[in-house]
């Protein structure tokens, strides 16, 4: 198994060592935005602890995360108005994996729009900005 890597760009985001749009956080997991979103409002959202992948991570960190995946794409989904979600997770660079810090995506989708090819096009900063505006007002709400 490799080891994990402590200079992967999730862990500078994770430190604040590299910017981020972020849209919720708590004590296990962040959320923030894919700075090449494959539909709008596509979110990532990562554990605090470091783990590689799917392969590595403790059961039970794995479990608190995937709860932190849901209450994420329910606000995602509501935020933007979607009609139905995404959710991918790669591992390794033969399974997709880029970014090695595990991390799930959480893509809104609506009838008859394609997703964009992966690593396709970095957006705007001001149309991620607006995007997490809305997102975070639903996921930090009251
Ligand atoms: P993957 O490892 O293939 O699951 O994907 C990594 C994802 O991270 C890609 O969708 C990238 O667009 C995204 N990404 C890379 N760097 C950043 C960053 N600094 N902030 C937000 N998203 C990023």
């Amino acid at each position: 198994m490799t080891a994990y890597d402590m200079d992967n760009i999730f862990a500078k985001i994770l430190r604040g060592e590299m910017p981020a749009n972020k849209v919720y956080e708590d004590d296990e997991v962040l959320a923030f935005l894919d700075i090449m979103p494959r539909g709008d409002g596509h979110t990532l959202v990562i554990p605090k602890t470091p783990a590689r992948n799917l392969m590595d991570i403790e059961p039970d960190a794995l479990a608190t995360l995937i709860k932190g995946v849901q209450h994420v794409a329910r606000g995602v989904k509501q935020a933007m108005g979607a009609e139905g979600i995404t959710i991918q997770q790669f591992n390794e660079a033969a399974g997709g994996q880029v970014v090695f810090h595990i991390h799930f995506h959480i893509i809104p989708r609506w009838e008859g729009v394609r997703m964009r090819p992966p690593a396709s096009e970095m957006a705007e900063p001001d149309v991620l900005a607006a995007h997490a505006e809305k997102i975070s007002a639903v996921l930090n709400a009251g």
